[in-house]
Formats: structure tokens, C-alpha cells, sequence
């Protein structure tokens, strides 16, 4: 199935990702901090999913924050994923993970 993942900042300076299915329906939310060691899941849902201009909002799972923020379906980048494949942030956390 081809998805492709949007990236924001929430006010807290984390960043939300989510990705999306051709309908422009979130599969998957995970948000990442580079002050913390982990990724975490983040409740993510879009809005208008039909509409050239659509928005997702993600619940930010470091601050609280209902974070919303708006999207152009024309400037999406689609690309073959498994369902189960969560896609790497386009940069590594520069805080190694806790072992
Ligand atoms: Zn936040």
C-alpha cells in the first residue's frame, strides 16, 4: 500500500509524524523529541481528508497539546510501505537510545 508521512512541530519543539493512506486517512502518529531518548505513538487523526487543503491534528504525547496543523494533498510524496513498516525520521535523534 502506498503512504506518505507528514512531518510538523509541535509548540513544545517536538516533531509529529504521521502517515497517511492514498484517501489521506492517518495510519500511524509517533512523535520524536531529540531531548528524549524514545519515539513515542501519538494519537493522529486528519480532517477534510477529501479536500485538496486538508488538516491533521495529533495529540502531543510530550506536552498535551491538540496540535493542528494544515496540509496541501498535491505536495504529498506517495511510496510503496507494508501496513506494519513504520518509516525512519528523516534524521537520527542525536540522543542515543537508553539501554
Ligand atoms: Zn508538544
Amino acid at each position: 500500500m502506498n503512504q506518505a508521512t507528514i512531518q510538523s512541530r509541535c509548540e513544545c519543539q517536538a516533531c509529529l509524524w504521521a502517515s497517511l493512506n492514498p484517501q489521506r486517512y492517518v495510519i500511524a502518529g509517533w512523535a520524536t523529541d531529540p531531548r528524549r531518548p524514545r519515539q513515542e505513538t501519538c494519537a493522529a487523526h486528519s480532517i477534510n481528508a477529501d479536500q485538496e487543503q486538508f488538516q491533521v491534528a495529533w495529540l502531543c504525547p510530550y506536552c498535551g497539546r491538540n496540535v493542528l496543523r494544515s496540509f496541501y494533498a498535491g505536495a504529498l510524496s506517495y511510496r510503496a510501505a507494508r501496513v506494519s513498516e513504520r518509516p525512519p525520521p528523516a534524521r537520527p535523534p542525536s540522543v542515543p537510545p537508553a539501554r
